[in-house]
């Protein structure tokens, strides 16, 4: 029989030194590629993705475009060398499956009405995968269409929550994730208070699941002030850049 390893030590500890309500370290940048119009980074942990957005573009196939709203269009992939084992290059179930939700979870977030027979198009690439890629992409294209200038009705910030060896516990880890026993992913728009991903795998009984989705919404809510940072950030260094070039 496989044994079973232990997630959370005797002081509530887990294996990579956090409480139970603590998030993994986050970077997160805006605008870090000169090609795309809009772009965002963010490493959560291990995770390291690549957001990227271009448009409202004209929509091609044309008879793709919706007459009354853009179109919005999401491409998640895992590059090969993102987990242990090589993942093929060619997209599986579970990247078509999470290209859906995700876009399903940013939809509610952006004026499409705005820009009918128009394209949105976003692509997040897994670089590295610890748990949790879905929702770091939420956060990471979240923030790549607030640096496109594309009108938002709140950014999308989001976050897991689940269980593992019977506690409830914050944006789980790939370990935790695999060995654990649930796993809850939220997208939530805090100042709308709006949720747009909810997802549950394994099994919670319904106060487990009232606590779990609690504490992913309290992340999420972290996690929306450091996009919010990182929107600053970039702004605050080309006003810089800006003075500095008028002082020349
Ligand atoms: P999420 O990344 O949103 O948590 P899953 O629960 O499907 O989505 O995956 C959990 C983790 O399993 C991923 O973050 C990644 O670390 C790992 N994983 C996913 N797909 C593969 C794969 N093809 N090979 C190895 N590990 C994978």
């Amino acid at each position: 029989m496989k044994e079973k390893i232990r997630l959370v030590d005797d002081s509530g500890i887990r294996t990579d030194g956090r409480k139970p309500d603590e998030l993994r370290p986050i970077k997160l940048e805006a605008g870090v590629l000169s090609n795309a119009d809009g772009s965002a980074y963010i490493e959560q942990g291990k995770n390291k993705i690549l957001a990227a957005v271009y448009g409202p573009r004209e929509v091609h196939p044309r008879h793709l475009a919706l007459p009354d709203r853009a179109l919005l269009r999401c491409r998640y992939h895992m590059a090969p060398f993102s987990v242990q084992e090589r993942k093929s290059p060619a997209p599986s179930r579970r990247e078509i499956e999470l290209s859906k939700v995700i876009r399903e979870s940013l939809e509610p977030a952006i004026f499409l009405e705005r820009f009918p027979r128009t394209a949105i198009d976003l692509f997040i690439e897994v670089l590295q995968a610890d748990g949790g890629t879905r929702v770091a992409g939420i956060t990471a294209a979240s923030l790549a269409l607030a640096d496109a200038g594309i009108p938002m009705k709140d950014m999308v910030a989001a976050c897991a929550a689940g269980k593992a060896d019977g506690h409830i516990l914050l944006d789980l880890n790939d370990l935790e994730d695999k060995e654990g026993e649930a796993d809850v992913p939220v997208a939530y728009m805090p100042s709308i208070n709006r949720v747009g991903l909810l997802q549950m795998d394994g099994q919670l009984t319904p106060e487990e699941f009232e606590k779990a989705f609690n504490l992913a919404i309290e992340g999420c809510k972290r996690i929306y002030a450091l996009q919010k940072e990182a929107l600053k950030a970039k702004y605050l260094a080309i006003k810089e850049a800006v003075e500095e070039a008028g002082q020349k």
